[in-house]
Protein backbone atom coordinates (compact mmCIF):
# COMPACT_ATOMS: atom_id res chain seq x y z
CA UNK A 1 0.00 0.00 0.00
CA UNK A 2 1.44 3.43 -1.11
CA UNK A 3 2.20 5.74 2.04
CA UNK A 4 -0.68 8.34 2.86
CA UNK A 5 -0.14 11.93 1.06
CA UNK A 6 -0.08 14.88 3.50
CA UNK A 7 -4.00 16.11 3.02
CA UNK A 8 -4.84 12.11 3.47
CA UNK A 9 -2.88 11.63 6.76
CA UNK A 10 -4.43 15.37 7.90
CA UNK A 11 -7.73 14.03 7.10
CA UNK A 12 -7.32 10.36 9.23
CA UNK A 13 -6.26 12.47 11.95
CA UNK A 14 -9.24 14.85 11.83
CA UNK A 15 -12.02 13.47 10.61
CA UNK A 16 -14.82 11.15 11.35
CA UNK A 17 -16.20 10.35 8.47
CA UNK A 18 -19.87 9.32 7.87
CA UNK A 19 -21.25 5.69 6.43
CA UNK A 20 -17.48 4.80 6.52
CA UNK A 21 -15.44 2.41 7.52
CA UNK A 22 -13.86 3.73 10.20
CA UNK A 23 -10.92 1.20 11.02
CA UNK A 24 -10.23 0.27 7.60
CA UNK A 25 -10.61 4.40 6.52
CA UNK A 26 -7.26 4.93 8.93
CA UNK A 27 -5.52 2.08 6.60
CA UNK A 28 -6.69 3.38 3.09
CA UNK A 29 -7.04 7.19 4.00
CA UNK A 30 -9.64 9.24 1.23
CA UNK A 31 -10.41 10.09 -2.05
CA UNK A 32 -9.46 13.84 -1.88
CA UNK A 33 -11.85 15.50 -4.59
CA UNK A 34 -11.11 19.03 -5.64
CA UNK A 35 -13.27 19.83 -8.58
CA UNK A 36 -16.02 19.17 -10.55
CA UNK A 37 -17.25 20.42 -14.65
CA UNK A 38 -20.31 18.98 -16.01
CA UNK A 39 -20.35 15.26 -14.84
CA UNK A 40 -17.07 15.19 -13.74
CA UNK A 41 -15.24 15.13 -10.72
CA UNK A 42 -11.20 15.90 -10.35
CA UNK A 43 -9.12 14.26 -7.79
CA UNK A 44 -5.97 16.22 -5.99
CA UNK A 45 -3.66 14.92 -8.44
CA UNK A 46 -5.94 15.85 -11.81
CA UNK A 47 -7.29 12.52 -12.19
CA UNK A 48 -11.24 12.47 -14.11
CA UNK A 49 -13.81 10.72 -12.46
CA UNK A 50 -17.70 10.53 -13.86
CA UNK A 51 -19.91 10.77 -10.62
CA UNK A 52 -21.84 8.23 -11.40
CA UNK A 53 -24.02 8.59 -8.26
CA UNK A 54 -24.88 12.25 -8.88
CA UNK A 55 -22.49 12.91 -5.65
CA UNK A 56 -25.25 11.28 -3.42
CA UNK A 57 -27.84 10.99 -6.02
CA UNK A 58 -28.03 14.79 -5.44
CA UNK A 59 -26.06 16.73 -8.18
CA UNK A 60 -28.53 16.45 -11.06
CA UNK A 61 -27.25 19.54 -12.81
CA UNK A 62 -23.46 18.57 -11.95
CA UNK A 63 -20.96 20.79 -11.49
CA UNK A 64 -19.83 24.00 -12.34
CA UNK A 65 -23.54 25.45 -13.35
CA UNK A 66 -22.64 29.52 -13.12
CA UNK A 67 -26.27 30.59 -12.58
CA UNK A 68 -26.74 28.20 -9.62
CA UNK A 69 -22.83 30.16 -8.59
CA UNK A 70 -24.96 33.36 -9.53
CA UNK A 71 -27.98 32.71 -7.63
CA UNK A 72 -26.46 31.95 -4.16
CA UNK A 73 -24.14 34.93 -4.71
CA UNK A 74 -26.82 37.46 -5.85
CA UNK A 75 -28.85 36.83 -2.63
CA UNK A 76 -25.92 36.60 -0.29
CA UNK A 77 -25.26 40.67 -1.25
CA UNK A 78 -28.60 41.29 -0.71
CA UNK A 79 -30.02 39.46 2.06
CA UNK A 80 -27.63 36.48 3.38
CA UNK A 81 -29.74 35.37 6.10
CA UNK A 82 -33.36 36.43 7.48
CA UNK A 83 -35.27 33.35 9.55
CA UNK A 84 -38.96 33.25 8.95
CA UNK A 85 -39.84 31.96 12.53
CA UNK A 86 -42.70 33.59 14.33
CA UNK A 87 -44.42 35.58 11.05
CA UNK A 88 -41.36 36.93 9.70
CA UNK A 89 -40.61 36.00 6.08
CA UNK A 90 -38.63 36.91 2.83
CA UNK A 91 -39.04 36.94 -0.87
CA UNK A 92 -36.94 33.42 -1.89
CA UNK A 93 -39.24 31.33 0.90
CA UNK A 94 -42.36 32.64 -0.52
CA UNK A 95 -41.39 32.14 -4.17
CA UNK A 96 -39.78 28.63 -3.83
CA UNK A 97 -43.21 27.46 -1.41
CA UNK A 98 -45.19 28.71 -4.76
CA UNK A 99 -43.43 27.09 -7.08
CA UNK A 100 -43.52 23.52 -5.33
CA UNK A 101 -47.50 23.93 -4.36
CA UNK A 102 -47.42 24.26 -8.34
CA UNK A 103 -45.51 21.17 -9.67
CA UNK A 104 -46.30 18.86 -6.40
CA UNK A 105 -47.30 15.72 -7.39
CA UNK A 106 -50.78 16.34 -5.55
CA UNK A 107 -53.03 18.69 -3.84
CA UNK A 108 -50.77 20.21 -1.62
CA UNK A 109 -52.17 22.82 0.82
CA UNK A 110 -48.48 24.35 2.55
CA UNK A 111 -44.47 23.69 2.47
CA UNK A 112 -42.47 23.79 5.61
CA UNK A 113 -38.51 23.78 4.90
CA UNK A 114 -35.53 21.97 6.10
CA UNK A 115 -31.77 21.63 5.31
CA UNK A 116 -31.68 17.94 4.40
CA UNK A 117 -33.92 15.08 3.77
CA UNK A 118 -33.47 13.61 7.04
CA UNK A 119 -35.26 16.99 8.78
CA UNK A 120 -38.06 16.34 6.18
CA UNK A 121 -38.48 12.78 7.50
CA UNK A 122 -38.24 13.67 11.02
CA UNK A 123 -40.62 16.36 10.52
CA UNK A 124 -43.02 14.16 8.90
CA UNK A 125 -42.97 11.89 11.68
CA UNK A 126 -43.58 14.67 13.98
CA UNK A 127 -46.39 16.46 11.82
CA UNK A 128 -48.37 13.07 11.66
CA UNK A 129 -48.29 12.83 15.73
CA UNK A 130 -49.64 16.24 16.29
CA UNK A 131 -51.92 16.17 13.47
CA UNK A 132 -53.46 12.97 15.32
CA UNK A 133 -53.50 14.98 18.59
CA UNK A 134 -55.27 18.04 16.51
CA UNK A 135 -57.85 15.51 15.60
CA UNK A 136 -58.25 14.20 19.73
CA UNK A 137 -57.19 10.54 18.70
CA UNK A 138 -53.81 10.41 20.54
CA UNK A 139 -53.37 6.55 20.41
CA UNK A 140 -53.20 6.96 16.44
CA UNK A 141 -49.70 7.22 15.86
CA UNK A 142 -47.76 3.94 14.77
CA UNK A 143 -46.00 4.76 11.63
CA UNK A 144 -45.04 1.63 9.23
CA UNK A 145 -42.03 1.64 7.49
CA UNK A 146 -40.68 -0.66 5.15
CA UNK A 147 -37.53 -3.10 5.40
CA UNK A 148 -34.66 -1.48 3.09
CA UNK A 149 -35.82 1.45 2.98
CA UNK A 150 -34.42 5.08 3.50
CA UNK A 151 -35.53 7.75 5.03
CA UNK A 152 -32.34 9.43 6.89
CA UNK A 153 -30.23 9.62 9.71
CA UNK A 154 -31.69 11.59 12.51
CA UNK A 155 -33.58 9.38 15.33
CA UNK A 156 -37.10 9.05 13.87
CA UNK A 157 -35.47 9.23 10.25
CA UNK A 158 -32.96 6.36 10.94
CA UNK A 159 -35.76 4.45 13.18
CA UNK A 160 -37.95 4.79 9.60
CA UNK A 161 -34.80 3.19 7.55
CA UNK A 162 -35.37 -0.25 7.39
CA UNK A 163 -31.41 -1.00 6.94
CA UNK A 164 -29.50 -3.35 10.08
CA UNK A 165 -26.50 -0.62 9.93
CA UNK A 166 -28.91 2.29 10.81
CA UNK A 167 -30.35 0.39 13.76
CA UNK A 168 -27.40 -2.07 15.58
CA UNK A 169 -26.18 -0.12 18.49
CA UNK A 170 -27.75 2.89 18.16
CA UNK A 171 -31.23 1.57 20.42
CA UNK A 172 -32.91 1.83 17.19
CA UNK A 173 -35.95 1.96 15.98
CA UNK A 174 -37.74 4.06 18.44
CA UNK A 175 -41.12 2.55 19.39
CA UNK A 176 -44.00 3.03 16.90
CA UNK A 177 -42.40 2.93 13.82
CA UNK A 178 -42.17 -0.81 12.22
CA UNK A 179 -41.18 -2.33 9.18
CA UNK A 180 -43.29 -4.34 6.31
CA UNK A 181 -41.91 -6.16 3.75
CA UNK A 182 -39.81 -4.45 1.01
CA UNK A 183 -41.16 -4.76 -2.43
CA UNK A 184 -37.92 -6.51 -4.33
CA UNK A 185 -39.09 -8.67 -7.05
CA UNK A 186 -35.52 -10.28 -7.80
CA UNK A 187 -35.59 -11.45 -3.89
CA UNK A 188 -39.45 -12.05 -2.93
CA UNK A 189 -41.67 -13.15 -5.39
CA UNK A 190 -42.14 -16.46 -5.65
CA UNK A 191 -41.89 -19.40 -8.49
CA UNK A 192 -44.80 -18.82 -10.81
CA UNK A 193 -46.04 -15.85 -9.33
CA UNK A 194 -46.45 -12.43 -11.31
CA UNK A 195 -45.43 -9.14 -10.40
CA UNK A 196 -49.18 -8.23 -9.51
CA UNK A 197 -49.94 -11.15 -7.72
CA UNK A 198 -46.60 -9.87 -5.33
CA UNK A 199 -48.17 -6.27 -5.07
CA UNK A 200 -51.38 -8.33 -4.12
CA UNK A 201 -49.60 -10.30 -1.37
CA UNK A 202 -47.60 -7.60 0.16
CA UNK A 203 -50.49 -5.57 0.55
CA UNK A 204 -52.11 -8.34 2.44
CA UNK A 205 -49.32 -8.56 4.42
CA UNK A 206 -49.40 -4.83 5.15
CA UNK A 207 -53.26 -5.10 5.87
CA UNK A 208 -52.32 -7.68 8.61
CA UNK A 209 -49.87 -6.00 10.30
CA UNK A 210 -52.49 -2.79 10.47
CA UNK A 211 -55.03 -5.65 11.80
CA UNK A 212 -52.81 -7.01 14.25
CA UNK A 213 -51.59 -3.34 15.57
CA UNK A 214 -55.27 -2.20 15.52
CA UNK A 215 -55.97 0.43 12.57
CA UNK A 216 -56.98 2.86 15.25
CA UNK A 217 -53.24 2.88 16.20
CA UNK A 218 -51.82 2.85 12.70
CA UNK A 219 -51.19 6.67 11.70
CA UNK A 220 -48.99 6.76 8.16
CA UNK A 221 -46.99 4.84 5.87
CA UNK A 222 -44.05 5.90 4.61
CA UNK A 223 -42.33 4.83 1.66
CA UNK A 224 -39.78 5.84 -1.77
CA UNK A 225 -40.96 5.41 -5.35
CA UNK A 226 -37.94 3.34 -6.25
CA UNK A 227 -36.04 2.35 -3.07
CA UNK A 228 -32.95 3.93 -3.06
CA UNK A 229 -30.12 3.28 -0.11
CA UNK A 230 -31.56 -0.08 0.28
CA UNK A 231 -30.90 -1.35 -3.03
CA UNK A 232 -32.51 0.74 -5.82
CA UNK A 233 -35.14 -1.35 -5.80
CA UNK A 234 -38.09 -1.07 -8.05
CA UNK A 235 -41.17 -2.49 -6.90
CA UNK A 236 -43.74 -4.94 -8.83
CA UNK A 237 -46.32 -3.51 -11.19
CA UNK A 238 -49.50 -2.75 -9.57
CA UNK A 239 -47.65 -2.45 -5.86
CA UNK A 240 -48.87 1.45 -4.71
CA UNK A 241 -52.30 0.44 -6.06
CA UNK A 242 -52.53 -2.35 -3.89
CA UNK A 243 -50.59 -0.60 -0.75
CA UNK A 244 -52.75 2.61 -0.97
CA UNK A 245 -56.10 0.49 -1.30
CA UNK A 246 -55.26 -0.53 2.35
CA UNK A 247 -53.72 2.60 3.31
CA UNK A 248 -56.96 4.72 2.66
CA UNK A 249 -59.50 1.57 4.19
CA UNK A 250 -57.80 2.32 7.54
CA UNK A 251 -56.94 6.29 7.34
CA UNK A 252 -53.65 5.72 7.14
CA UNK A 253 -51.53 8.55 5.78
CA UNK A 254 -49.30 7.86 2.83
CA UNK A 255 -46.01 9.44 3.26
CA UNK A 256 -44.21 9.86 -0.05
CA UNK A 257 -40.07 10.00 0.20
CA UNK A 258 -39.12 11.74 -2.96
CA UNK A 259 -35.60 12.69 -1.59
CA UNK A 260 -33.98 10.63 -4.50
CA UNK A 261 -36.89 10.14 -6.94
CA UNK A 262 -37.85 14.19 -6.96
CA UNK A 263 -37.33 16.27 -9.65
CA UNK A 264 -37.13 13.92 -13.11
CA UNK A 265 -35.09 11.12 -11.42
CA UNK A 266 -37.43 8.62 -12.96
CA UNK A 267 -38.26 10.38 -16.10
CA UNK A 268 -41.37 12.36 -14.37
CA UNK A 269 -41.45 15.40 -12.20
CA UNK A 270 -41.93 13.44 -9.35
CA UNK A 271 -41.64 9.27 -8.37
CA UNK A 272 -45.31 9.35 -7.46
CA UNK A 273 -46.18 10.33 -11.13
CA UNK A 274 -44.43 7.21 -12.54
CA UNK A 275 -45.87 5.20 -9.84
CA UNK A 276 -49.18 5.94 -9.42
CA UNK A 277 -48.70 7.13 -5.90
CA UNK A 278 -51.17 9.17 -4.31
CA UNK A 279 -49.31 11.09 -1.44
CA UNK A 280 -51.03 13.01 1.36
CA UNK A 281 -47.48 14.67 2.29
CA UNK A 282 -44.34 14.44 0.42
CA UNK A 283 -40.66 14.77 1.48
CA UNK A 284 -37.77 16.41 -0.68
CA UNK A 285 -34.26 17.60 -0.92
CA UNK A 286 -31.39 16.64 -2.84
CA UNK A 287 -32.41 17.95 -5.94
CA UNK A 288 -34.46 20.21 -5.15
CA UNK A 289 -31.02 22.81 -5.23
CA UNK A 290 -29.24 20.21 -6.81
CA UNK A 291 -26.87 19.82 -4.07
CA UNK A 292 -25.84 23.68 -4.24
CA UNK A 293 -27.10 24.60 -1.44
CA UNK A 294 -28.29 22.20 1.56
CA UNK A 295 -32.46 22.08 1.39
CA UNK A 296 -35.18 20.24 1.96
CA UNK A 297 -38.85 20.32 2.45
CA UNK A 298 -42.22 18.76 3.51
CA UNK A 299 -45.59 19.04 1.96
CA UNK A 300 -48.81 18.81 3.46
CA UNK A 301 -52.48 18.50 2.22
CA UNK A 302 -55.02 20.67 3.25
CA UNK A 303 -56.49 18.50 6.09
CA UNK A 304 -53.09 17.94 7.88
CA UNK A 305 -52.17 21.85 7.75
CA UNK A 306 -55.97 22.38 8.99
CA UNK A 307 -55.74 20.35 11.51
CA UNK A 308 -52.41 21.97 12.41
CA UNK A 309 -53.23 25.05 12.40
CA UNK A 310 -56.41 24.24 15.26
CA UNK A 311 -53.81 22.72 17.35
CA UNK A 312 -51.73 25.74 17.52
CA UNK A 313 -54.72 28.03 18.08
CA UNK A 314 -54.79 25.59 21.41
CA UNK A 315 -51.02 25.41 21.95
CA UNK A 316 -50.03 29.35 21.20
CA UNK A 317 -47.50 28.15 18.60
CA UNK A 318 -46.43 25.59 16.45
CA UNK A 319 -43.12 24.28 18.71
CA UNK A 320 -41.32 22.81 15.35
CA UNK A 321 -38.92 24.85 13.25
CA UNK A 322 -35.09 24.96 12.62
CA UNK A 323 -32.64 28.14 12.12
CA UNK A 324 -32.27 27.30 8.90
CA UNK A 325 -35.96 26.31 7.36
CA UNK A 326 -36.42 28.57 4.35
CA UNK A 327 -33.01 29.72 4.14
CA UNK A 328 -32.57 32.53 1.59
CA UNK A 329 -29.44 31.42 -0.38
CA UNK A 330 -30.40 28.07 -0.27
CA UNK A 331 -34.46 29.11 -0.91
CA UNK A 332 -32.80 31.10 -3.91
CA UNK A 333 -30.41 28.59 -5.20
CA UNK A 334 -33.79 25.97 -5.28
CA UNK A 335 -36.02 28.44 -7.50
CA UNK A 336 -32.62 29.13 -10.05
CA UNK A 337 -32.73 25.01 -10.02
CA UNK A 338 -36.55 24.51 -11.12
CA UNK A 339 -36.07 27.10 -13.41
CA UNK A 340 -33.41 25.32 -15.08
CA UNK A 341 -35.22 22.30 -15.10
CA UNK A 342 -38.07 23.78 -16.74
CA UNK A 343 -36.37 26.18 -19.37
CA UNK A 344 -34.25 23.13 -20.33
CA UNK A 345 -37.04 20.36 -19.64
CA UNK A 346 -34.50 18.07 -18.28
CA UNK A 347 -37.53 15.95 -17.11
CA UNK A 348 -38.48 14.95 -20.98
CA UNK A 349 -35.00 14.68 -21.12
CA UNK A 350 -34.36 11.81 -18.60
CA UNK A 351 -37.27 10.26 -20.54
CA UNK A 352 -35.79 10.28 -23.51
CA UNK A 353 -32.21 8.82 -22.41
CA UNK A 354 -33.66 6.51 -20.35
CA UNK A 355 -34.24 3.70 -23.13
CA UNK A 356 -30.67 4.31 -23.35
CA UNK A 357 -29.29 3.70 -20.00
CA UNK A 358 -31.85 1.13 -19.32
CA UNK A 359 -30.31 -0.95 -22.38
CA UNK A 360 -26.90 -0.30 -21.51
CA UNK A 361 -27.23 -1.20 -17.81
CA UNK A 362 -29.35 -4.14 -18.39
CA UNK A 363 -26.73 -5.30 -20.61
CA UNK A 364 -24.78 -6.05 -17.78
CA UNK A 365 -27.20 -9.04 -17.18
CA UNK A 366 -25.15 -11.61 -19.09
CA UNK A 367 -22.40 -11.22 -16.92
CA UNK A 368 -20.74 -13.66 -14.74
CA UNK A 369 -21.18 -11.57 -11.43
CA UNK A 370 -24.65 -10.12 -12.12
CA UNK A 371 -27.85 -11.87 -11.06
CA UNK A 372 -30.54 -8.42 -11.65
CA UNK A 373 -29.60 -5.20 -13.64
CA UNK A 374 -32.38 -3.03 -12.82
CA UNK A 375 -33.11 0.65 -14.01
CA UNK A 376 -35.82 3.41 -13.98
CA UNK A 377 -35.46 6.77 -15.81
CA UNK A 378 -32.17 7.18 -14.44
CA UNK A 379 -31.44 5.20 -11.70
CA UNK A 380 -30.03 1.52 -11.92
CA UNK A 381 -28.39 -1.17 -9.85
CA UNK A 382 -26.46 -4.03 -10.66
CA UNK A 383 -27.01 -6.86 -7.87
CA UNK A 384 -24.04 -9.18 -7.77
CA UNK A 385 -24.36 -12.97 -6.90
CA UNK A 386 -21.90 -15.87 -6.37
CA UNK A 387 -24.19 -18.30 -9.05
CA UNK A 388 -26.65 -16.64 -11.03
CA UNK A 389 -29.09 -19.92 -10.93
CA UNK A 390 -29.76 -19.77 -7.19
CA UNK A 391 -28.99 -16.83 -6.62
CA UNK A 392 -26.45 -17.12 -3.42
CA UNK A 393 -24.16 -14.77 -2.51
CA UNK A 394 -20.39 -15.08 -2.11
CA UNK A 395 -18.58 -16.38 0.70
CA UNK A 396 -17.39 -13.20 2.13
CA UNK A 397 -19.09 -9.82 2.03
CA UNK A 398 -17.51 -7.05 0.23
CA UNK A 399 -17.72 -7.82 -3.80
CA UNK A 400 -19.74 -4.93 -4.63
CA UNK A 401 -17.13 -2.72 -2.24
CA UNK A 402 -14.10 -4.23 -4.40
CA UNK A 403 -16.73 -3.58 -7.31
CA UNK A 404 -16.75 -0.05 -6.52
CA UNK A 405 -13.36 0.42 -5.65
CA UNK A 406 -12.23 -1.39 -9.15
CA UNK A 407 -14.54 1.38 -10.63
CA UNK A 408 -12.84 4.30 -8.89
CA UNK A 409 -9.45 2.85 -10.62
CA UNK A 410 -11.18 3.19 -14.01
CA UNK A 411 -12.04 6.87 -13.33
CA UNK A 412 -15.89 6.17 -12.12
CA UNK A 413 -17.26 6.80 -8.76
CA UNK A 414 -20.13 4.63 -8.11
CA UNK A 415 -21.71 3.47 -4.65
CA UNK A 416 -22.18 -0.08 -3.23
CA UNK A 417 -25.18 -0.14 -1.07
CA UNK A 418 -27.45 -2.47 0.67
CA UNK A 419 -27.13 -6.29 -0.78
CA UNK A 420 -24.07 -6.28 -2.64
CA UNK A 421 -25.50 -4.11 -5.30
CA UNK A 422 -23.78 -1.45 -7.32
CA UNK A 423 -26.08 1.88 -7.58
CA UNK A 424 -25.48 4.04 -10.89
CA UNK A 425 -27.49 7.21 -10.60
CA UNK A 426 -25.52 10.07 -12.93
CA UNK A 427 -26.39 13.86 -12.93
CA UNK A 428 -29.66 13.84 -15.35
CA UNK A 429 -27.81 16.02 -17.70
CA UNK A 430 -25.44 13.21 -18.67
CA UNK A 431 -25.76 12.72 -22.42
CA UNK A 432 -25.99 9.55 -24.51
CA UNK A 433 -22.26 9.62 -25.38
CA UNK A 434 -21.23 9.84 -21.61
CA UNK A 435 -23.54 7.12 -20.63
CA UNK A 436 -21.55 4.58 -23.21
CA UNK A 437 -18.45 6.14 -21.45
CA UNK A 438 -19.88 4.97 -17.76
CA UNK A 439 -20.94 1.83 -18.50
CA UNK A 440 -17.72 0.71 -20.82
CA UNK A 441 -16.00 2.31 -17.55
CA UNK A 442 -18.30 -0.12 -15.72
CA UNK A 443 -17.82 -2.93 -17.79
CA UNK A 444 -13.45 -2.90 -17.70
CA UNK A 445 -14.47 -2.90 -14.06
CA UNK A 446 -16.65 -5.78 -13.57
CA UNK A 447 -14.47 -8.19 -15.69
CA UNK A 448 -11.77 -7.43 -13.26
CA UNK A 449 -13.86 -7.96 -10.10
CA UNK A 450 -14.92 -11.35 -11.87
CA UNK A 451 -10.86 -12.02 -12.02
CA UNK A 452 -10.62 -10.98 -8.29
CA UNK A 453 -13.57 -13.14 -7.17
CA UNK A 454 -11.85 -16.26 -9.14
CA UNK A 455 -8.50 -15.64 -7.55
CA UNK A 456 -10.17 -15.23 -3.83
CA UNK A 457 -11.87 -17.89 -4.31
CA UNK A 458 -15.28 -16.16 -3.32
CA UNK A 459 -17.90 -18.86 -4.55
N1 LIG B 1 -34.75 9.92 2.11
C1 LIG B 1 -34.16 9.32 1.08
C2 LIG B 1 -35.00 8.56 0.10
C3 LIG B 1 -32.78 9.41 0.90
O1 LIG B 1 -32.19 8.80 -0.13
C4 LIG B 1 -32.02 10.16 1.81
C5 LIG B 1 -30.52 10.35 1.66
N2 LIG B 1 -29.85 9.41 0.94
C6 LIG B 1 -32.68 10.75 2.90
C7 LIG B 1 -34.04 10.63 3.00
C8 LIG B 1 -31.92 11.53 3.93
O2 LIG B 1 -31.46 12.70 3.40
P1 LIG B 1 -30.22 13.49 4.05
O3 LIG B 1 -29.00 12.63 3.89
O4 LIG B 1 -30.18 14.77 3.27
O5 LIG B 1 -30.53 13.72 5.48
Amino acid sequence: MSPLSNLAVRDVETLIHPYTNLAQHRETGPLVLERGQGIRVYDSNGKDYIEGLAGLWCTSLGYGNEELVEAAAAQMRKLSFTHIFGGKSHDPAIELAEKLKEIAPAEISKVFFTSSGSEANDTQVKLVWYYNNALGRPEKKKIIARQRGYHGVTIASASLTGLPANHGDFDLPIKNIMHTDCPHPYRGMEAGESEEDFSRRLAQNLEEMILREGPETVAAFIAEPVMGAGGVIIPPKGYFPAIQEVLRKYDVLMIDDEVICGFGRLGTMFGAQTLDIRPDTVSVAKALSSAYQPIGAVMVNEAVYQAMVEESRKLGTFGHGYTYSGHPVAAAVAIKTLEIYERENIVGQVAAKAPHFARRIQGFADHPLVGDARALGLIGALELVANKETKAGFTKPGVAAKLASLCEAEGLILRAIFGETLAICPPLIITEAEIDELADRLGRALDQCEAWVAAEGLR
